[in-house]
């Protein structure tokens, strides 16, 4: 058998969009992912499917795998021919034991390569307001660790830290903060030397607290500071508050958990990380195309699609039966709202009616009170099985004439319960939404969380089960994540 092939590749820091373009495309590659703990949980949660995950960070008794059992596993993997991705965090190279990987790759003659990663020494840093260097701050960078052997003192240099007039960055060194400091005094530094220590660097939940030289210990015990997190010592620190740009994003750190459907939640997901949220995705509802006949669309005038999922379903039967756009000529096309109505748009469509809000029952109402539709017209309607009556019975009451055809499925995803304690929102994006997030949700506590519904009828829903409720003005993701921010900004 052909022997495997590893791949050493660098994480990050832990916001899962500083995982590099080739980081990631040799995930999606990989036959075998060996993580870390320090890797970010975005990361570990975007892993495919079908690769193996092995965890190394964690064993049973909470303790990391040994080095010498991690080896033997990048080994046995490669042995059986398998393309390992070896994922750690920050780079893996920066006091990550990459060097130490290759050693045991190079003796077994194991093909590898590696990829950087961004480490968490400058992009922690960076995410406080601190540029690592600065003319006129500094002229070197030091990546210095903290780390010590047990019951041994730190063998560090101080002298030289403290002459070279550089930014010190030190990793894995919060318990050994008050050592570092006393070294780096009793060698001639600045007792008022600034100081930063930044806990979750990148993360949504990253803390920073500014320092000096003689108060960095207590500090970091005040504010109960953990692991991971460096220290930064330098006059560069003193930019931090004026150069802060991630604690001052309108969302940073709201604990936001999104309910997920196919085609909704990464845009949410993206739209929230992107002001600064810690957002858990729990896995809601999924749809799978049905297959159908596709009717005789000459016949019709009008066509209705009340989700993108209809859209797509559609448009993926169309072209297996090889028909294109003309066949659609005779169509005008109503859209319960934008979301669908781009979706729409994708296929080279724009829609000829989008009722003034964004439900079922608006959609039927307009259509017929502002003369899109009337008795003369034939309307089909393709839509999923779960889909309310509403439109129709306004169609009905109307003496419209209308097929409906069910084009999708909509069916709950199975997953573990996700613990929701101390989560301050969900995202619901429909009534289905609402009934799988309290069936996974572990820890509910309906004081504590408040539904941010999409719109009235989700709200109904969510009212039910008794949650707390927000609703957002109009049913699109943008007006959600707007309804969210003025919430947070009260
Ligand atoms: N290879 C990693 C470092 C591994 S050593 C890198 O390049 O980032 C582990 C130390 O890295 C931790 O003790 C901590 O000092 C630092 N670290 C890793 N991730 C961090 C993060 N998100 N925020 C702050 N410090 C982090």
């Amino acid at each position: 058998m052909s022997k495997g092939k590893v791949i050493l590749v660098g994480a990050g820091p832990g916001d899962d969009g500083l995982l590099t373009i080739k980081g990631a495309k040799e995930i999606e590659k990989a036959d075998v992912i060996v993580f870390d703990r320090l890797v970010g949980e975005n990361i570990i949660n975007m892993l495919p499917e079908k690769a193996e995950k092995i965890n190394v960070g964690k064993n049973a008794g909470n303790h990391p795998v040994p080095q010498e059992k991690i080896n033997e596993i990048l080994l046995n993997k490669a042995f059986e021919g398998k393309r390992v991705v070896r994922l750690k965090g920050g780079d893996s190279f920066v006091f990550g034991r990459g060097g130490e990987e290759l050693e045991l790759l190079k003796e077994n003659n194991i093909d590898f390569e590696v990829v950087p990663g961004i480490t968490s020494a400058i992009a922690a840093a960076a995410y406080a307001g601190i540029p690592v260097t600065h003319r006129d701050y500094c002229s070197s960078l030091h990546i210095i660790t903290g780390h010590k052997r047990e019951n041994k003192v730190l063998d560090l240099d101080y002298k030289s830290l403290v002459g070279i007039n550089g930014t010190l960055i030190f990793l894995m060194s919060v318990s050994n903060a008050g050592e570092i400091a006393n070294g780096l005094i009793s060698n001639g530094m600045d007792i008022d030397m600034p100081c930063a220590v930044i806990e979750n660097g990148t993360r949504p939940y990253q803390r920073k607290v500014i320092s000096s030289l003689k108060n960095i210990a207590q500090d970091i015990e005040k504010e109960n500071i953990k692991s991971p997190a460096i220290i930064v010592v330098g006059k560069v620190c003193s930019l931090s508050e004026k150069f802060d740009w991630f604690d001052k994003m309108p969302l940073k750190g709201r604990k936001i958990i999104v309910s997920r459907t196919k085609n909704t939640s990464s845009k949410m997901i993206t739209a929230l990380k992107e002001k600064g949220a810690d957002v858990k995705i729990m896995p809601a509802i999924k749809t799978k195309p049905v297959d159908f006949e596709m009717p005789d669309l000459s016949k019709y005038n009008i066509a209705v699609f009340t989700s993108s999922a209809g859209v797509d379903g559609f448009f993926e039967k169309l072209y297996a039966i090889k028909k294109d756009a003309r066949s659609l000529s005779s169509l005008k096309f109503a859209c319960v709202g934008t979301e669908t109505a781009k979706a729409l748009e994708k296929y080279g469509i724009f829609a000829d009616f989008v009722p003034s809000k964004f439900t079922g029952k608006v959609l039927a109402e307009e259509m017929t009170e502002k003369g899109f539709c009337s008795e003369k017209d034939s309307v089909i309607l393709f839509r999923g099985n779960m889909a309310s009556d509403e439109i129709l019975d306004v169609l009905k009451s109307k003496n419209i004439n209308y097929t409906e055809i069910t084009v999708y499925e909509t069916y709950f995803e199975s997953c573990d319960k996700v613990d929701v304690s101390g989560y301050e929102f969900v995202t619901l994006t429909s009534a289905s939404c609402v009934e799988s997030f309290i069936k996974n949700a572990d820890n509910l506590d309906k004081e504590s969380i408040t539904a941010l519904c999409i719109g009235p009828k989700t709200e109904e829903a969510a009212l039910k089960y008794s949650l707390k409720t927000v609703t957002s003005k109009e049913a699109t993701i943008k007006s959600l994540v707007e309804k969210l921010e003025e919430i947070c900004n009260d």
